[in-house]
């Protein structure tokens, strides 16, 4: 049974350290904050993936966008989805996220016990990813970037309708449409659900090393053209531009002429958001869950326990223990402000591939 009175992970083979979540029989860490010797990896992002640990194990699909991301000499070992590996006398394995490209939740079982750690996940339609697989679990560790009840997601189908009109009045006045995203993931989402009978795609050369990554991964996406490869300076009037958030407000956008500017993101959700951004217009896409989504992500797995991390930990714990699931916010876990969803002016949008080019 759970005792209700602990204030930190009970009894478990898996443990919150500095570092990160710590398998103690199986000696690796999960999504380590600093260096380590062994690593198990979620997703490519990098506030996931660190450089500079000794050897990583990441599911097989996450291979082109996790490597292009990874020292040379780095010691990558790749398992399909579903495949187990032991280690350290822990049943390791993968199973999609549904959040990008390869991203995996992670399923440890040790001595009958079953932990997973969904990384960055979300129960939404994505043509360029594999879906959410729910987990049954005894303990979930779940992320909770979006984890407050302002946080629902519009029907994502109307939502790329919305960009693709917004593409079209850009076209027909004579503009550029200019559409930031997260380099990789998010952008490659994006690029799917456009409509290129509108116009032709250009991409910022962030976004083009992922939608690379993406087709060598076997994804299709729609064609597409980085700025920086032209030899010549296009008509950029009807075009839509696909570009990092840190490309707003820069010299790199003149080049483009007339141009409204939009910014997709789940923070888009909150008025606030877009107008620090001071974006011509926000849509609501988001590679994380929403707060119905955590809820029903939760009943999904069934876990005896609840550990919530990345985000606003301690209001989903309290609203889940409210509702009669043993939770516990993870102390130590990342804060909002350092995840790839992340675009408000002040919180900065990740660590690497975000200058203009
Ligand atoms: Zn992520």
């Amino acid at each position: 049974m759970i005792d209700d009175s602990t204030s930190r992970p009970t009894d478990c083979f898996v443990r919150q350290t500095p570092a990160g979540l710590y398998c103690d029989p199986g000696g690796f860490y999960v999504d380590p904050m600093r260096p380590v010797d062994r690593a198990v990896v979620t997703h490519a992002h990098s506030d996931h993936a660190r450089v500079g640990s000794r050897h990583y194990l990441a599911a097989e699909p996450s291979r082109h966008v996790l490597s292009g991301r990874m020292a040379g000499d780095a010691d990558l070992q790749w398992l399909p989805y579903g495949q187990t590996i032991t280690v350290g006398g822990v049943t390791v394995s993968f199973h999609p996220s549904g959040h990008m490209l390869g991203a995996a939740q992670v399923r440890m079982e040790y001595r009958g016990q079953v932990v997973v750690v969904t990384g960055d996940y979300k129960i939404d339609d994505d043509p360029t990813c594999q879906p959410w697989a729910p987990v049954q679990c005894h303990v979930l560790v779940t992320e909770s970037t979006f984890g407050l009840p302002v946080y629902r997601w519009p029907d994502s189908t109307a939502e790329f309708a919305s960009i693709n009109a917004w593409w079209r009045q850009c076209r027909d006045a004579g503009k550029c449409a200019v559409l930031y995203g997260y380099a990789v993931g998010k952008s490659q989402r994006l690029i799917a659900g456009l409509d290129d009978s509108i116009g032709p795609i250009y991409t910022h050369g962030a976004v083009e090393k992922g939608n690379e990554a993406y087709r060598a991964s076997g994804v299709s996406l729609q064609d597409t053209q980085a700025v920086a490869s032209l030899s010549q300076k296009p008509d950029y009037r009807g075009a839509m531009v696909v570009a990092v958030p840190s490309a707003h407000g820069t010299p790199w956008l003149r080049r483009f002429g007339r141009i409204s500017t939009a910014m997709a993101s789940g923070w888009m959700a909150v008025r606030g958001a877009r107008r620090r951004r001071s974006v011509d217009r926000g849509f609501v896409i988001s590679d994380h869950v929403d707060w119905p989504s955590l809820q029903l992500a939760v009943q999904q797995c069934r876990p005896e326990s609840v550990w919530v991390t990345h985000g606003y930990s301690a209001v989903v714990a309290r609203y889940l223990n409210e509702t009669g699931v043993h939770a516990i916010p993870l102390e130590g876990g990342r804060s909002v402000g350092s995840d790839d969803d992340v675009d408000s002016a002040d919180d900065g949008d990740g660590d690497d591939q975000e200058a203009p080019s």
